[in-house]
């Protein structure tokens, strides 16, 4: 029975520049049981003629059946399993993976074949035990001398009980002893009926084999039947090929298995692409919960305005002692709350709050704080809707008789007391040496880091104008207007009147100065965008280093593996084992990193919150996103260079270094 038949067969090398025709027509015919030995000089295409045979490599032109079965119409995966199925390889360079012991080795190409059925392999310990190895199963291909690596390449080749065996020069790096070992294997292997085509340079080889054959420069020289005779035609399986893939399912153990095994074998690199993974995870997680807290922090604080307010300050910036000189300037008073009352009608009954503010030291049972202290009309409770939690507001007749009662933010209760549940209320402090009663303390504000609303106290206006501020100046005006009103045009009423009252020509508007507190919000809210965005910029960019961390290790993980993944395709993985093997892999890298990456992120939004006091938020979509973007970055970086490696030939992959 002929098991290879070829008939002027061809190959061209397409290379970029020129083309390299090396094979030019080549017509054999090798028989069940014979040992073939290929020679020529070296660059004559023995390597190229044995790739072809061996299915690693494919023909330009020509026919070329294996056991009957003419292959030139197979598909890759369809060769991948023929090669499982009839084919063993030895080569020159034993091609062993390094992270398996060599029983793993051994086994490997069992894990590829089409039947899971055990008849069909053979034993790799038994195996082993027949190429003089069975001590050192556990051992890694690093431990032993090449030709007892080679030796166990060619237990591996033998794994699935092949029809032919390859070998390319394999004895090529051996020394005598080893490769007279080497050639006595063969010998006996083809003795039990397995045909063996051989590459090599060595003449007393030779003297085993049955058929000699000359290459030169892509053509046979010759041809000659040597003394030897062939061996008795086996009683190998002649069982029908089946050319169906077979079921990956069954095989996603085994994967796992190997999947696994690659990533114990090499630790660092398995512990870089997780560490990674899970920089840019837990930066993601902390600055977008950084940024969440932010933003609704400023929010709070904007709701806490009022949006229906107008605030009216004097012009010119106010100077300490002279502060006449600098051109027109208004004096805001106490009387012109209520001329603008009375004479500006879309302003809210008792809808405007004056304001004198001072620094001032408060202190009491030995404790002492330094905060604001703001004089303030009694309509402050009505205007920004901030009724006392605790005790009451003063009132106009307080006001009025400068009474020295005080209501207290938190955040003063806080330093003061020690405790912000604690109710003052009766109590007295000093405030810059004078006593005040505590009457009230009002609701929090709860903004934190961006400058404390609670951090500060409220005494009656006229309190302050004469007993802190020693002028009738007010500072500033908050002007309640009526819902529905322009807030722009009675802001220009309010200037007019009160240039019109202060004797002030009414070209000099910019005398009276009005904020709109709706356009404070709206450049709040602004604010708070800009600054979640800006955070966010910056954790997308920590994504991208962490990404193209992955990438790098990725990529060169990938090529430092292209021939574990040539060798795997020849021994019969196809394109679909490749890429799943590599799917598991680095899926479980980034899985793993990105969980710890949610743990570290969450941790480290923790530790801003406690110590920067700052909100911090995880919201579940960025947990979301963040595991995401990990399987996301595992399967791109991971897959992309291991899907390009597994659609190699076989023989590329395995050149590849
Ligand atoms: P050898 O008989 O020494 O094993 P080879 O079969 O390896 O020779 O190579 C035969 C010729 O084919 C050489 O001239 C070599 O340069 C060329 N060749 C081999 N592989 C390639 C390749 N991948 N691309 C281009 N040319 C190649
Ligand atoms: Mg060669």
């Amino acid at each position: 029975m002929n098991v290879i038949e070829l008939k002027c067969v061809k190959k061209t090398y397409y290379l970029e520049e020129l083309d390299v025709p090396v094979l030019h027509g080549i017509d054999l015919t090798i028989e069940q049981g014979e040992f073939v030995a290929i020679m020529g000089h070296s660059g004559s295409g023995k390597s190229t003629l044995l790739n072809i045979l061996g299915l690693l490599d494919k023909h330009s032109e020509g026919s070329y059946k294996l056991a009957g079965i003419e292959i030139s119409k197979y598909s890759d995966n369809e060769l991948a399993a023929l090669r499982n199925h009839y084919l063993g390889f030895v080569f020159q360079q034993f091609n062993l993976l390094p992270k398996l012991t060599i029983l793993e080795n051994v086994a490997l190409p069992s894990m590829y074949s089409v039947s899971k059925d055990v008849q069909q392999h053979e034993d790799p310990a038994k195996l082993l035990e027949i190429v003089g190895l069975s001590e050192r199963i556990t051992h890694r291909p690093s431990e032993i001398s090449g030709g007892q690596q080679q030796r166990v390449a060619i237990a591996r080749a033998l794994i699935n009980k092949p029809l032919i065996i390859f070998a390319d020069e394999p004895t090529g790096n051996l020394d005598t002893k080893s490769t007279k070992e080497i050639i006595k294997i063969l010998k006996d292997l083809n003795s039990s009926g397995i045909t063996i085509v051989m590459v090599t340079h060595e003449l007393e080889l030779t003297t085993y084999a049955t058929r000699i054959i000359k290459v030169q420069d892509g053509i046979i020289l010759s041809d000659e039947k040597t003394e030897s005779e062939s061996a008795s035609v086996s009683k190998h399986n002649s069982s029908q090929f089946k050319r169906k893939n077979p079921f990956l399912l069954a095989r996603i153990k085994d994967y796992c298995v190997q999947a696994f095994g690659s990533l114990t074998g090499n630790k660092m690199r398995s512990i870089l692409s997780i560490l990674g993974v899970m920089i840019g995870v837990a930066s993601l997680i902390a600055m977008l919960a950084v940024g969440t807290g932010a933003k609704k922090s400023i929010e709070d604080q904007v709701s806490g305005l009022g949006s229906n307010l107008l605030m009216i300050s004097s012009g010119s910036p106010q100077k300490q002692g002279n502060s006449y000189d600098a051109g027109f300037r208004i004096r805001i008073l106490e009387e012109d709350i209520r001329d603008l009352e009375i004479n500006i009608p879309e302003i809210e009954d008792e809808g405007i709050v004056g304001y004198i503010t001072v620094r001032g030291q408060v202190v009491a049972k030995g404790n002492n704080c330094n905060t604001r202290v703001e004089g303030v009309s009694p309509n402050f409770p009505k205007t920004r809707v901030s009724h006392p939690i605790l005790g009451r507001f003063f009132t106009k007749d307080e006001d009025n008789l400068r009474a020295k009662v005080v209501v207290l933010g938190k955040t003063v209760v806080k330093e003061i007391f020690g405790n912000e549940d604690f109710n003052p209320v009766g109590e007295y402090i000093k405030i810059n040496r004078i006593d005040f009663q505590i009457i009230g303390v009002l609701p929090t504000k709860g903004s934190k880091g961006y400058g404390d609303e609670d951090d500060k106290v409220l005494i009656p206006l006229n309190t302050a104008m004469y007993r802190f501020a020693g002028s009738k100046e007010l500072h500033y005006l908050e002007v309640q207007v009526k819902d529905g009103a322009d807030m722009n045009k009675v802001g220009e009423d309010i200037k007019t009147r009160l240039l019109f009252t202060h004797r002030l020509p009414s070209s000099e508007r910019d005398a009276v100065r009005v904020i709109n507190m709706a356009e404070i919000q709206a450049a709040m809210e602004a604010m708070g965008k800009a600054f979640s965005l800006l955070l966010g910029s910056i954790a997308f960019i920590s994504l991208l280093v962490g990404g193209i961390g992955i990438m790098n290790i990725m990529f060169v993980s990938v090529s430092e593996r292209t021939k574990e993944i040539g060798l795997r395709k020849a021994i019969g993985a196809n394109n679909m084992d490749i890429l799943f093997q590599f799917i598991i892999e680095s899926i479980f890298v980034c899985c793993v990193g990105g969980l710890i990456g949610i743990i570290v992120g969450a941790g480290i939004s923790f530790i801003i919150s406690k110590f920067a006091d700052w909100d911090t938020i995880i919201t579940p979509f960025s947990i979301i996103l963040g595991f995401c973007f990990s399987v996301f970055i595992g399967l791109i970086f991971g897959v992309w260079p291991a899907r390009k490696a597994s659609l190699l030939n076989p023989i590329d992959a395995l050149r590849h270094d």
